[in-house]
């Protein structure tokens, strides 16, 4: 039996109302229209946001281009950004409530865990701040006496930054506190069903001290003011987190002006797990891994590689700690898994059970959306029996749907976790560092967990392999992806010839 937190009716709610910010003003769209965000567990409007149209994308551009060419953001020194970028990480801190309301509501994300991403992403502007002021580049003294070798990072341009969203906090700030620490300018588009917490970003983002069109937020659809954004010329580079199918339409669209693309996209991650595994262990962070924001996750453990020896008691052990999993009111600080981000998207995720079921695997655990009163829900879910062609085992369910496969010997186990599209992550559970360390390199996946689960670090880069992405977030490196190359080369002493006689 699932725990079931039932939702709460938010008699005092209030919606809050947004405008964009462009140019430093906040301002309403050309339009005059707007979206309305319901919350998956409430059942009110959380928010309204000005919808944005190419129009209004096109001044949020014009202004990060102005801002760049001529504004004081670039010509700061590393010291003087990276103070701003603390002093926004303090606000974060200080609006932490706020901004983890805004985002439970919205994304029906559990508010412990909102709050717990905040954390993150101060811990993030943090970390990027230090950056700032060690971004250099190198010398080459080492190129004969007539010439020294100078190369320079120079800040990329105008980003366009565009987000999902499951993170809508978190997710931004894995990317805007770099390309600021670099020196860029920006224009961020969050998803138009979580756009909340971002536009608060932008309020944060001034009091900071963060210059005029900087940093603009417009809010609208991917089609309407997401598109415009990937394509324009004065753009320099996109940082895109998302489907991999929008990722690669965002490919296309900067491919005309050949612009830089950053690409954060989808997970299909194995957990490969050996019988000498500290199975207890594993279980947990498997139950975690599966259901962790609903399996709304591009990390999500959603595919279990048991060794065949172990594979039934694992299972057993994983449905009963699933049974305890408890599922509700994301506003209740002891749920774990809340709501599903639209009615759509359970649809979906239903189909996704149907059509394993039909292809035979069986429902070992739920397998059905969850009537809790209001929003939508959906039970805790195994499939045993799946086989790896099955569309369950290949693609991004986004649900709290676990599929348990089974391996007999190693090359089979690294066969069936690289035999998919993806590489985002893997977690490989052994007692033996041998066997962790020889299955961890062999698999295709940016991130590799090795008796453990979806640990991570602002100092750790993630990013993908194959289809799940393009470049690294994170890391010491993360300023950089903003940079441009630019080399000096310098001749010293008296000319010699080329050509020319002398
Ligand atoms: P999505 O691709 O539908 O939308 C992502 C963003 O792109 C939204 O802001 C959307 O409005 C915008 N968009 C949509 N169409 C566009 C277009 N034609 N041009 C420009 N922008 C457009 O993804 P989603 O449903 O919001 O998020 C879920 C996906 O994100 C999953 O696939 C998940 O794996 C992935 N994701 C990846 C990571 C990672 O770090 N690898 C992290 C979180 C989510």
């Amino acid at each position: 039996m699932t725990v079931m937190m039932r939702p709460q009716a938010l008699t005092s709610h209030k919606t809050r109302e947004f405008k964009m910010l462009i140019d430093g003003q906040w301002t309403a769209g050309a339009k005059g229209r707007t979206i309305e965000r319901m919350s998956p567990a409430h059942g009110v409007v959380v928010s309204r946001y000005q919808s944005a149209t190419a129009a209004d994308a096109e001044r949020a551009i014009a202004a990060a281009r102005r801002a760049f060419d001529n504004g004081p953001w670039p010509r700061m020194t590393g010291a003087e950004r990276s103070r701003i970028l603390l002093k926004a990480a303090d606000l974060i801190e200080a609006r932490k409530d706020e901004l983890a309301l805004l985002d439970t509501l919205e994304s029906g994300k559990p508010i412990s865990q909102a709050r717990g991403e905040m954390d993150g992403a101060v811990d993030i502007w943090r970390y990027a701040a230090a950056l700032a002021r060690d971004l250099h580049g190198e010398s080459y003294n080492t190129l004969g006496d007539g010439t020294l070798g100078v190369v320079l990072r120079e800040p990329i341009g105008v980003v366009s930054i565009i987000t999902p969203w499951n993170f809508p906090f978190l997710i931004v700030s894995q990317k805007l506190p770099f390309a600021l620490a670099a020196g860029c300018t920006a224009v961020v588009k969050p998803s138009e069903l979580t756009s909340g917490s971002t536009l608060v970003l932008g309020e944060i983002l001034q009091d900071a001290g963060v210059p005029a069109g900087a940093v603009n937020i417009i809010v609208g659809t991917g089609a309407e003011a997401g598109a415009p954004i990937t394509s324009h010329p004065d753009v320099d580079m996109i940082s895109f987190t998302g489907s991999t199918g929008v990722g690669k339409l965002t490919m296309t669209n900067a491919a005309q002006t050949l612009k830089k693309v950053s690409l954060e996209l989808g997970g299909k991650n194995p957990q490969i797990v050996f019988p000498d595994a500290d199975l207890e262990a594993f279980v947990d962070a498997a139950v975690f891994g599966a259901y962790f924001n609903a399996g709304e996750c591009c990390n999500a453990g959603s595919r279990l590689i048991l060794h065949r020896s172990i594979a039934d008691e694992v299972v057993a052990r994983i449905a009963e700690l699933s049974k305890s999993v408890k599922v509700g009111d994301p506003l209740n600080p002891d749920t774990q898994v809340g709501a599903i981000i639209t009615p759509q998207h359970l649809s979906k995720i239903e189909t996704y059970v149907r059509g394993a079921t039909d292809g035979g695997a069986a429902v070992s655990l739920g397998g059905d959306s969850l009537d809790l009163g209001m929003g939508q829900f959906m039970t805790p879910t195994i499939l045993t029996g799946v086989q790896p062609e099955m569309a369950v085992a290949r693609e991004e369910v986004f649900g709290p749907v676990l599929s348990v496969l089974s391996f007999e010997t190693v090359d089979e186990a690294i066969h069936i976790a690289n035999a998919i599209d993806y590489g985002l992550s893997a977690s490989v559970w052994s007692s033996s560092m041998d066997n962790c360390l020889m299955v961890g390199r062999r698999v295709r996946a940016g991130t590799i967990w090795m008796n453990t689960f979806m640990d991570g670090a602002s100092e750790l880069p993630f990013g993908g392999y194959k289809q799940s992405g393009l470049g690294r977030e994170l890391g010491r490196h993360a300023v950089e992806d903003y940079t441009e190359t630019k080399t000096l080369n310098m001749h010293l002493g008296p000319r010699t010839a080329w050509w020319m006689p002398r």
